[in-house]
């Protein structure tokens, strides 16, 4: 057997799995088709930490949701992820609306959801003075925060890995079957640079850990005659300025509807305003591009809770597929019949906030199927990523003289410096694509977009990874940003 567990997907149910896993003694291995962990729809969402008072007792999404935000804040404490507990508001706009509050707080109290309140309309103002003026009343969740969903997924990874998880990136698995010992996994190794490159690969485990996102249903299929469907429902979001990120303190939702919570409000944990996403079923699983048609539903002046919206202040738009499973729930167990076969699929929202409850919950089965020892060695903290704009002036004084990478800034819009950059690249699972940078340290993310500091974060890969400038990438083959000389 080359691993005891093999997980297909670095996404934050993977990585969360992976680093709940590691405290075992184990031989883990952790496969993903792209360049960088977390390229799946852990990248594209909108980073809340939800309270959990919106799924249905009695479900595993109410149960893990309420679990994981409960584990959120030691977690981001260990790993050093940014976070924080703002709190967040349903928002009632209508009499009918006022009365499905009650219900979600009730829904909430029998999820076991800490600090939920209804207030009146005077109170839900006084907390947020943008909310519409048709407010009628708001459900208050204390417990309701915002997260780097980009950090919280590769924070993950690297704990594993440091707890010694391989991580087999650019390796699309395209079968896995069944042997007398465990599962044979068929998959096709990338190379970095030239498809010429490619090869087939087979690896063995004796349990195997279905956390593909999207393509869930795929592996689910080919392991049981239950046949389960995973739909990607689409959500298109407008990102502003962080010269709008106070138009709201807390997370503003619309009243949950059959196809989701609405158009959200939210500030972001980097300082920015998030307004979004639409709910839209696909066929496409790839078809992350953002619509027209969407964009204008996240523009309409009525779309959300907040009156106001300084919707010129937007830098970019992006969207993102929710993997919609057809039976209502997350699908998290042994498939019938197959022992060690694992699924982690349909981790639609909240799986974000639910996901370190997911990783206890699976390496809780793995561990009743393989009977581990505990690894001794397990070191559940991880040094923080340096943000020099957190810092106060000592700090950042004392920080540039050991180092003056950290008084170089490389991103002004976002403030990162080259010595950030140097430290995403150098930790374990380092930075290899713009995009992998930009997701760690924020350089690229800020009102021009990478217009100055793409350049310059390319001469830094280049450089620190000893690769040429018309290989860097921007996710990996295939996306360079070069495209030939003109000049020798
Ligand atoms: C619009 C939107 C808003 C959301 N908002 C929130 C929110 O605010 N809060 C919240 O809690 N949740 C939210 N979610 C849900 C959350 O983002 C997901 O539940 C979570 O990201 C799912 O993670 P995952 O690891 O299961 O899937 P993914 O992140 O998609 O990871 C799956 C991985 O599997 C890999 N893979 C697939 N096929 C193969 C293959 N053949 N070989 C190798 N690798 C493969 C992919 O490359 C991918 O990296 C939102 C989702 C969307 C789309």
């Amino acid at each position: 057997m080359d691993y005891d567990v093999i997980i297909i997907g670095a996404g934050v149910t993977g990585c969360a799995v992976a680093r709940e896993l590691s405290r075992y003694r184990l031989r883990i291995a952790v496969l993903d088709k792209n360049w960088d962990i977390g390229e799946g729809t852990s990248k594209a969402n909108s980073g809340i930490v939800h309270a959990g008072f919106d799924a249905m007792p009695g479900s595993l999404k109410a149960k893990l949701n309420v679990a994981g935000s409960q584990m959120m804040p030691s977690l981001a404490k260990a790993l050093g992820i940014p976070f924080m507990q703002n709190g967040s508001l349903v928002v009632a706009l209508s009499k009918d609306d006022r009365l499905h509050l009650d219900e979600l707080f009730e829904r909430g109290l029998k999820n076991g959801v800490k600090g939920l309140r209804i207030l009146s309309r005077n109170e839900a103002l006084e907390m947020e003075p943008n909310l519409s003026d048709k407010t009628a009343g708001a459900l208050f969740a204390p417990t309701g925060g915002i997260i780097c969903p980009f950090r919280l997924t590769s924070a993950m990874a690297e704990s594993a890995c440091i707890n010694g998880v391989t991580f087999l990136l650019r390796t699309n698995v395209s079968s896995v079957s069944r042997t007398d010992e465990g599962f044979r996994l068929e998959a096709i190794r990338y190379d970095e640079f030239d498809p010429k490159g490619d090869r087939d690969i087979t690896l063995s485990s004796s349990c195997v850990i279905n956390a593909a996102g999207l393509y869930a249903d795929r592996f689910h299929n080919m392991m049981s005659e239950d046949k389960l469907t995973i739909t990607p429902r689409k959500g298109e979001y407008c990102l502003l300025d962080v010269t709008a990120g106070n138009h709201v303190g807390r997370t503003v939702f619309r009243m949950p509807s059959a196809l989701g919570k609405g158009i959200l409000v939210s500030p972001t944990i980097h300082g920015n305003l998030l307004v979004g996403p639409t709910a839209t079923d696909l066929a496409d699983k790839e078809g992350t591009f953002t619509t027209a048609s969407g964009l204008a539903a996240v523009n309409a002046p009525e779309a959300s809770a907040v009156k106001n919206l300084p919707m010129k202040e937007v830098i970019t738009s992006f969207a993102g597929l929710r993997p919609c499973g057809d039976r209502g729930d997350f699908v998290i167990g042994e498939i019938p019949g197959q022992p060690g076969f694992i699924d982690v699929a349909a981790i639609e929202s909240p799986g974000l906030s639910a996901s370190p409850a997911i990783g206890v919950m699976v390496a809780d089965i793995v561990a009743g199927i393989l009977k581990p020892e505990h690894n001794p060695d397990f070191v559940g903290e991880l040094a923080p990523l340096t943000y020099m704009k957190l810092l106060g002036a000592e700090e950042q004084q004392a920080l540039t003289k050991k180092d003056p990478a950290y008084g170089n800034v490389i991103c002004r819009c976002a403030s990162v410096s080259e010595g950030e950059i140097l430290e995403t690249i150098r930790r374990p699972l380092g930075a290899r694509t713009l995009d992998a940078v930009k997701r760690r340290t924020g350089a690229n993310m800020g009102r021009c977009q990478g217009g100055f500091c793409y350049p310059k974060v390319m001469e830094i890969l280049s450089r620190e990874l000893g690769i040429p400038m018309d290989k860097i990438t921007k996710k990996g083959r295939g996306s360079e940003i070069l495209k030939g000389r003109i000049k020798e």
